[in-house]
């Protein structure tokens, strides 16, 4: 294949905001010399694929094809790559760039540089769009592709590239580990992978839900203690009791009445962003006890590498439902439904052969 041949692409995209997915063929860049071409075989569905897709976070770039837990094999290096070959199990998460000279880049935190390139739905600096992993192939900068585990199945591995690292970074800044008591907010996509990982890291968890549904998937992944907040009570009983809490729900919350749940210099940390983006909080009850209430938001390269190899170390995937591409829109309803065990990942075989819809 000549170097200087930009790559034929399929994939699947919305080509208006709130519209279904509809097959999509276009161009990714040609293979520089500092690039990965992937063959890409999983994709996972994050739900933050549907708040792009449905501008409900903010107005996005159009035609889109989502997708950040891009789990593939390499198939082609340009001249200067050292870290992968053709062959190697490799996955893509939520950034394909980033400026590499600013504080948060020196410091392995280019999640939050202010030029991160987000792997779908934003622009290279030469203005081009980029487009995500409901897709066959992908290039991406070697600098932004991780090393993926080959004692897992590699459908159960996608999703860490933003599910795992996105609780994985907040539990490791805010001291997860042995001794600790950290409650785990939503059993979802997000929660469930959260809970897996603070358990391997040693803490106490706990898992909080609005009912009881998912009492028994709770204890199934290891939780120690599961708690209903509908029950009578709940709230009350809880105060005072966690060193951490990660909110991995993006509806809105009790959330002072968690806060109260923290003990002396306990953090509640939000990694979901709900569409109604403000919330009062008192100030009082941070002050009584040294409190911390913070935020987090994926993670830089490095820290998604040592995720990577903590979970292959523990055995940690993410339990998923594997589906063809033609369910993706139903997928999405599921999604908002709450109806999925727990992770979607598209297997990206099922793209069709032959496509309707052609655009470069
Ligand atoms: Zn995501
Ligand atoms: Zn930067």
């Amino acid at each position: 294949m000549n170097q200087q041949q930009h790559h034929k692409a399929k994939g699947f995209a919305a080509h208006e905001s709130k519209q279904p997915l509809k097959p999509f063929e276009f161009t990714r860049r040609q293979v520089g010399p500092n690039d990965v071409l992937i063959d890409i075989k999983f994709c996972g569905i994050c739900h933050s694929d549907i708040h792009m897709v449905r501008d409900e976070w903010s107005e996005g770039t159009f035609p889109m094809v989502p997708g950040h837990e891009i789990a593939g094999i390499v198939s082609k290096v340009g001249d200067k790559v050292t870290k992968f070959k053709p062959g190697n199990l490799v996955g893509v998460g939520c950034l394909v760039d980033s400026c590499r000279s600013c504080d948060a880049c020196r410091k392995g935190l280019e999640n939050y540089c202010a030029k991160m390139v987000g792997t779908y739905g934003s622009r290279f600096p030469d203005g081009s769009i980029t487009y995500g992993g409901y897709s066959n192939v992908i290039v991406v900068d070697e600098s932004y592709v991780l090393r993926l585990p080959s004692t897992l199945p590699l459908e159960e591995v996608a999703p860490l590239l933003c599910a795992g690292i996105t609780t994985y970074s907040p539990l490791k800044h805010w001291n997860c580990g042995p001794g600790k008591s950290v409650a785990i907010i939503g059993l979802g996509g997000l929660g469930h992978v959260a809970l897996k990982i603070a358990k391997a890291m040693g803490a106490h968890v706990s898992v909080i839900s609005h009912s009881d549904k998912k009492r028994e998937d709770a204890k199934r992944l290891g939780a120690d203690d599961f708690f209903n907040t509908s029950d009578e009570g709940t709230f009350k009983k809880l105060e005072d009791r966690f060193d951490l809490i990660l909110n991995t729900v993006s509806a809105e919350v009790d959330f002072q009445s968690f806060v109260n749940m923290l003990s002396i210099d306990g953090a509640y940390i939000a990694i979901g962003l709900p569409e109604k983006k403000e919330m009062t909080l008192r100030v009082g009850p941070l002050i009584w006890k040294r409190r911390t209430v913070a935020g987090s938001m994926i993670g830089g390269i490095q820290e998604t590498q040592e995720m990577l190899d903590f979970c292959e170390q523990h055995s940690i995937g993410c339990d998923v439902e594997v589906i063809s591409i033609d369910k993706v829109n139903e997928a999405y309803d599921r999604v908002v439904d709450g109806n999925v065990k727990f992770r979607f990942v598209i297997d990206m075989s099922t793209l069709p052969q032959a496509f309707p819809v052609s655009e470069s």
